[in-house]
């Protein structure tokens, strides 16, 4: 070899720059790529290789993969439902970078090849009732994913499996379920639910107001996923022998009104709800079902909600008070 061992495209983001510390922290040579300039990277890990390339564009692909062994693809345009509701075109547009990243890497040889999917490829109709039993890895078909987004990813798992089957480059993918933690975003249109709850729960106890904004009646329900079971979870399945999809996503399934019980008794308050009825929400009840983890890898998603809002309310209090 003669670049890194492991190249993290998507390494200015959120999930990436976790992953690139974990790496680095290990001791791998990591090529870290993004399309944002540096200094707006979540992190930026000394003793990474941190190059700024738009991935849409194959002669960007082609210098990212240049000696590398293994791809952790986690660039993506996208966001929380306020975004991905909104901007379904941008979204789809990740195809792109999906299509020119697995050409580059199978040109140059990648050994191995990840690709970060998610949970909005599941069916939304298997997603209209609170109480989901939890959406197992073949419930994807017969598809009809979340739009836009959704169909982006499922559509991109589809061409790793026949990246996979027709020329060999080993492909593996993981279908993240709702990724929180500290050094997300929280604010500006993109974040997800539970940033955007210890934000409005934070400015509610800084301006002494008594009320926050909950979208929706708060009975819909996820499982959220912190994100250092995000980053064992991508190493486990990208090293693996899996060669389907499989789910990373906690199996603690809680309603958006128990998301907010949870946060209002780390800060110590208790807050009226004002339930925004017309707001995007996103499928009604979404849950990992683990089986398939837990059977072939011997593990599944470990962090509970409280110690992980914990960490990530403690690092937004942080930001938005210093
Ligand atoms: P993120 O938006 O923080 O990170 C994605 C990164 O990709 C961004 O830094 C962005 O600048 C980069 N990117 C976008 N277009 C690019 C381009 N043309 N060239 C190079 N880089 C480009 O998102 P995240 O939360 O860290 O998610 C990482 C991956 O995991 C994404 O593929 C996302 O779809 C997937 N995922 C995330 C979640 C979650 O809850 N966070 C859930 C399911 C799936």
């Amino acid at each position: 070899m003669t670049g890194p061992e492991v190249l993290v495209a998507g390494a200015g983001g959120f999930i990436g720059g976790h992953l690139v510390a974990d790496l680095v922290g290990k001791g791998f040579e990591v090529r870290a790529v993004d399309g944002k300039a540096l200094d707006e990277w979540h992190q930026r890990i000394d003793g990474a290789d941190n190059r700024r390339l738009d991935l849409r564009d194959q002669a960007a692909c082609n210098t990212a993969v240049d000696g590398v062994a293994t791809v952790y693809h986690l660039a993506a345009d996208m966001g929380g439902m306020g975004f991905i509701e909104s901007n379904k075109a941008l979204c789809m547009l990740s195809v792109l970078i999906d299509t020119h990243l697995l050409v580059a890497a199978q040109a140059a040889g990648v050994q191995r090849f990840f690709f970060a999917s998610s949970a909005c490829v599941y069916p939304t109709d298997l997603q209209t009732s609170p109480d989901n039993a939890g959406l197992r890895e073949a419930d994807a078909y017969p598809a009809m994913p979340e739009d836009g987004y959704g169909w982006q990813k499922l559509f991109s798992e589809r061409l790793c499996r026949h990246f996979l089957e027709d020329f060999g480059l080993e492909t593996r993918v993981a279908r993240y379920h709702n990724v929180y933690g500290p050094r997300g975003l929280y604010t500006g249109g993109r974040e997800k639910a539970p940033a955007a709850i210890c934000r409005k729960v934070i400015e509610a106890k800084l301006s002494g107001s008594d009320a926050i904004e909950i979208w929706g009646d708060g009975e819909q329900t996820r499982t959220f996923t912190y994100v250092d079971d995000c980053v064992y979870g991508t190493q486990l399945i990208a090293n693996g022998d899996v060669r389907e999809p499989v789910n990373v996503g906690s199996a603690e399934l809680v309603t958006i009104n128990q998301l907010v019980d949870v946060v209002e008794s780390i800060a110590g308050v208790s807050l009226q709800r004002n339930y925004k009825l017309d707001a995007p929400l996103g499928v009604r009840g979404r849950k990992s079902d683990n089986t398939l983890v837990r059977e072939r890898f011997g593990w599944e998603p470990v962090v509970p909600l409280a110690t992980g809002l914990e960490a990530t309310y403690g690092w937004i209090l942080d930001q938005m008070t210093t």
